[in-house]
């Protein structure tokens, strides 16, 4: 018996890049992090070799492709066509859209099924405050191409930070409604510089809940399998209706049902974001014997056998470097 037949699928993370155009205040530091060098970076031969062994011994079917921001690393077009090409019934990215206007298309052609576009604040100074330097006109370019290219369904996410974002809550749900997109509002995690501002910033779903029902019927919707969302289903008073979902890890974790693994963009396996350092499986991803499978599917096990023992968070890491 295989992996997959014990178990429920896994889905896999992958981080492609630790690089990003923004530094956004909880995810960086002002300085940025210190980058890999394009050698200490996973070929896309070795992420492939990675996703076969993975859907062949584990079942695996969902796989997302994020970072750093995926879209700024260097044929990210011709690794959704890998991807594309291993048969998986999901294959979606994360993207804070700065570049998603010029390349929606190509990644839909690519294979790419569906897009979450990263979206704190529907305020052009908040915005640039919360991204250091970044300009809303840039993803709301690129969430419209998504939208028209097919990309589907679009998802934003956004995370919501006391004194900062967190009374856009209303005007940024009535946003996604009005363009037929899910957003999905979450609570931080103490991770990278979140962590020492987590007191100051947290918002928990249920604050958020509060804010959304003043504004909205909400009703609770059925939760899909795997899914990390508490998803609703809002109308508001013109009886316009949407879905929105709540992202709790802090308050309600979804520990019990998690199958999820994380690929960093230098080979680390990590099991649970609250967990430290995973094993860091690359020398198993350059050759393709038979040795190296076995070890490497022992490696996955070890690692899938962390699931559903939470912790408290503690990892100095931001996410830029493990892939949100
Ligand atoms: N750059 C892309 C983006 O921003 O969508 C992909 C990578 S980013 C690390 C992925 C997601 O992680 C983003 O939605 C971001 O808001 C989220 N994220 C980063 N730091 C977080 C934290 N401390 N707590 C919760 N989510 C976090
Ligand atoms: Fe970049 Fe995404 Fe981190 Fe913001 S959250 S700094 S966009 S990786």
């Amino acid at each position: 018996m295989n992996e997959s037949e014990k178990h429920a699928p896994v889905s896999l993370r992958i981080s492609i890049t630790d690089r990003c155009q923004h530094r956004c205040i909880y995810c960086m530091g002002s300085e940025g992090v210190e980058k890999f060098t394009h050698q200490d970076i996973l070929s896309f031969a070795e992420i492939i070799r990675f996703v076969q062994v993975l859907k062949r011994r584990f079942g695996l079917a969902t796989v997302r492709i994020t970072g750093g921001e995926p879209l700024v690393r260097r044929g990210v077009v011709e690794l959704v066509k890998m991807l594309a090409a291993q048969g998986l019934s999901d294959l979606a990215l994360t993207t804070n859209g700065q570049f998603l206007a010029a390349m929606a298309g190509e990644l839909k052609q690519a294979g790419l099924d569906r897009v979450n576009i990263s979206l704190d604040s529907i305020n052009p100074d908040t915005y640039r405050r919360l991204t250091r330097g970044g300009e809303l006109e840039a993803v709301l370019a690129g969430l419209a191409a998504a939208l028209g290219s097919g990309l589907a369904p679009v998802k934003l996410n956004t995370i919501v930070l006391k004194g900062i974002n967190s009374d856009e809550v209303v005007n940024i749900a009535r946003f996604a409604i009005e363009r037929r997109c899910e957003v999905r509002f979450l609570e931080l995690m103490p991770i990278g510089p979140a962590g020492e501002q987590f007191a100051d910033w947290f918002v928990s779903s249920q604050e958020v809940l509060g804010k959304l029902s003043e504004a909205f019927e909400l009703e609770p919707a059925r939760k899909e399998p795997g899914s990390s969302s508490r998803k609703y289903l809002a109308k508001d008073a013109q009886g316009r209706k949407g879905s929105i979902g709540l992202i709790s890890s802090g308050t309600r974790p979804f520990c019990e049902q998690c199958r999820r693994l994380r690929l960093t963009s230098t080979g680390k396996l990590i099991g649970c974001l609250a967990r430290p350092e995973g094993p860091n499986i690359r020398p198993l991803l350059q050759d393709a014997g038979k040795a190296n499978e076995s070890s490497l599917v022992k490696m996955i096990s070890d690692v899938l056998g962390i699931k559903g023992k939470r912790r408290l968070f503690g990892r100095a890491e931001p996410m830029v470097r493990i892939g949100g």
